[in-house]
């Protein structure tokens, strides 16, 4: 009689879960990844795609594309809903069992609104391209809107922006966005000045970028306020509503609230019952796996993992990446698993975009800002992307913007479908009459 081939099961197309399906190849196992999206996505950049310098397709790609050489890997399109970890089994959505001999969850994270989620509806995070695209949608939307009024008042609510958190998200976020509101003639518009375009950067704490180095998170601070952007620190949020931020100290009334101050890990680990810190990770064993169920491995943005001073590693790509490589390689062949097997990260660096050819590296210990920085960034995020096609793509894209100044996906797409668009003309009424 056949015996039954082992099965591992991944669950998560993003950086962890492709870096482990590549470290199978040579597997002697059945592997099947599961993925709610069909697609893996370079969420590093969704900042692009937001602010219309990126289109979609340039840094996703079908998971299904990527793995395609490997036939022993299948993908299957669903929403796993539960963990059962005593039966090896897992359920999806629609009620589906699959069994599993190895499991290895790389589902990554969600924002955290910390108990308010009621505020996510109006301050939208990113985490997805249909998150970017609303956002996109949102920010030209205002521009245009504004571009029709006479009135410069009125036009000042249109044309200001709110990006809560001042980690590299937000603050690249912020930067981006002050290339495209502050610099409304190269685009085309002819009402609209530069000086009209408000840009505030909120963070609770008293600093920005904190996990670089100091004196790298001052030069970033000083980079967007050169580039007109307003950043509050120790400003904690107190509230969000409709069109409207408040702060410790009064309030700013704009549509366009962005959020980026902080992740939560997957709700799916909540299933496993097992010890999970403040942001809901798993706190993991040294090779990854979870106490008492040496089968099932968690990583990247879901697993709490220290580094060797006792800190929690970062929701880094790098992290996500080099856990994945390492525990596709553990279980890659049966009976060949390493007894203590631990995963040590090397940290290659940590940088974040500033804008128009500017950025801030911690590279090993060594600083750099400006723009060498940013051509360390780009080439770094260029070689990062998945498939040639897309890095030529972007590398294309990059070279034409800094030349030009023109951002090639200032589409508006979709107003009767996206989130706020059926609202837009009431909305533009309601902040005339705020302004009134
Ligand atoms: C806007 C933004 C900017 C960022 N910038 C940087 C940066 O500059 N540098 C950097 O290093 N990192 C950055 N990060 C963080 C980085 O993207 C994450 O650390 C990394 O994606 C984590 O990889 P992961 O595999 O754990 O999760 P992810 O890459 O998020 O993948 C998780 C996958 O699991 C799937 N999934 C989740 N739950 C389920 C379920 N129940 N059923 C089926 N599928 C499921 C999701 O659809 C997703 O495809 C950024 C993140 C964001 C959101």
């Amino acid at each position: 009689m056949e015996s039954k081939k082992r099965h591992i099961v991944i669950i998560g197309g993003g950086f962890g879960g492709i870096a482990t399906a590549k470290a199978l190849k040579n597997t002697d196992a059945d592997v099947t990844i599961i993925d709610r999206l069909n697609h893996h996505l370079f969420q590093p950049l969704l900042y692009q795609v937001a602010t219309a310098e990126l289109s979609p397709g340039d840094i996703a790609a079908p998971i299904r594309s990527i793995i395609n050489k490997n036939p022993r890997i299948k993908v299957i399109l669903g929403e796993v809903e539960k963990i059962n970890p005593d039966k090896n089994t897992l359920q999806m959505r629609n009620g589906q069992i699959i069994p599993f001999d190895q499991l290895v969850m790389a589902t990554g994270a969600q924002y955290n609104y910390f108990g308010h989620e009621e505020w996510a509806e109006y301050a939208p995070g990113m985490k997805s391209v249909s998150d970017a695209l609303k956002v996109r949608e949102k920010l030209l939307m205002s521009m245009e809107q504004a571009e029709g009024l006479d009135d410069s008042n009125k036009r000042k609510s249109l044309l200001t922006y709110v990006i809560i958190g001042g980690g590299p998200t937000g603050v690249e976020m912020a930067g981006a966005i002050a290339e495209v509101a502050g610099n409304g003639t190269k685009h085309g518009y002819r009402n609209i000045k530069p000086e009209e375009a408000r840009i505030y950067l909120i963070e609770a704490g008293p600093r920005i970028l904190n996990a670089f180095p100091e004196s790298l998170g001052e030069k970033a601070k000083k980079m967007l306020e050169k580039m007109g952007v307003k950043v509050l620190l120790n400003t904690p949020v107190t509230n969000i509503e409709k069109n409207k931020v408040y702060l410790k100290v009064g309030s700013i009334e704009t549509i366009n609230i962005i959020w980026a101050a902080g992740i939560k890990a997957s709700s799916l680990l909540d299933t496993l019952k097992v010890e999970q810190d403040r942001s809901g990770r798993v706190i993991v064993e040294p090779d990854l796996s979870i106490p008492q169920y040496p089968d099932i491995f968690i990583i990247g943005d879901s697993a709490h993992r220290v580094d060797k001073k006792g800190m929690p590693l970062p929701a880094l790509a790098p992290v996500a990446t080099q856990q994945g490589k390492f525990v596709g390689n553990l279980i890659a062949k049966e009976g060949k698993r390493k007894t203590n097997a631990k995963f040590v990260y090397t940290d290659k660096g940590t940088m974040a975009t500033i804008g128009r050819a500017k950025a801030v590296a911690d590279i090993r210990g060594l600083k750099f800002s400006g723009f060498f920085a940013w051509a360390l960034w780009s080439f770094i995020h260029v070689l990062s992307l998945i498939g040639f096609r897309n890095r030529t793509r972007v590398f294309v894209e990059w070279i034409w913007n800094y030349f030009t100044y023109k951002r090639g996906v200032r589409l508006i797409t979709d107003r009767s479908g996206c989130m706020h668009c059926t609202t837009y003309e009431k909305l533009h009424k309601e902040l005339l009459e705020v302004h009134a």
